[in-house]
């Protein structure tokens, strides 16, 4: 069975899916799911932190072989200790690393890129994963690398393999030294050309080493749940990437 490993419901802060619709959608569409909350410390004005010992009270009843119960932690070095303690004192299946902060500004907002190039802002992004890479041990698979692109306030915001090559190779490297994972999240695989752009940085990943990938929607919401997932597991076969998801921190794949 296939699991989109990148599902957030009501606990995360700019979620309202209910855990049930979450799961009865996945249902219908023969997938299983990895709830994976938002934890961003130190958010400068909202709270994107969750209770976590409500988590998983509230959702023990579903744990199962179709549903597991995750963390999306939002990696800054400055919240390294913290961050480290959430993952040592609980019994997460999957940790995703996530950058969407740099140097404290949101990339979401407007203001990271505001008399910046292109070159600039994707280059401190890069910069900035991978400065927490280098510490941040306890995370299973990093999420979204193409999270920039998103956001990014420029005519051409894709993410093109060879402009930043130099840096996306020492993260890949990293990632793949560690034996972690690297998301192909599949939010932004609507487009065919952005398959194709993001497509070299996977089999770089594989060329570097790297062996693993977990697919992820990143949904929010009930009609987002496996998206593009059969285009992501095509990329992953492209570059002879295994697919897998994890279970209790420990990699699994269909046999
Ligand atoms: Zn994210
Ligand atoms: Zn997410």
């Amino acid at each position: 069975m296939l699991v989109d490993t990148h599902v957030h419901t009501c606990f995360s802060n700019d979620s309202n899916m209910a855990i049930e619709t979450a799961i009865h959608r996945a249902s219908e569409l023969g997938l299983a799911i990895t709830i994976t909350e938002h934890m961003d410390m130190a958010y400068p004005e909202a709270d994107v932190t969750f209770d976590i010992k409500q988590y998983f009270k509230d959702y023990a009843k579903y744990r199962s072989e179709k549903v597991l119960l995750g963390i999306e932690l939002g990696m800054r070095t400055e919240c390294f200790n913290d961050n480290r303690d959430i993952v040592n004192n609980n019994p997460f299946d999957f940790v995703i690393g996530s950058i969407h902060f740099v140097d404290n500004i949101e990339i979401y907002l407007e203001e990271f890129y505001h008399s910046r190039s292109k070159l600039d802002t994707y280059n401190r992004y890069f910069e900035s994963m991978l400065d927490c890479l280098k510490t941040y041990d306890f995370i299973d698979s990093v999420g979204h690398i193409d999270y920039i692109s998103r956001y990014a306030r420029y005519d051409d915001p894709e993410l093109y393999y060879y402009e930043f090559s130099d840096r996306i190779d020492e993260i890949l490297k990293l990632v793949a030294r560690n034996e972690k994972a690297l998301e192909i999240n599949t939010r932004r695989l609507t487009n065919p050309d952005t398959v194709a752009n993001l497509l070299p940085i996977y089999k770089r990943f594989h060329e570097l080493g790297g062996q693993m990938v977990t697919l992820g929607s990143d949904a929010h919401k009930p009609e987002s749940i496996g998206s593009n997932l059969a285009i992501a597991t095509d990329i992953a076969e492209a570059c002879k990437l295994r697919v897998v998801y994890f279970k209790q921190r420990k990699p699994e794949w269909r046999k």
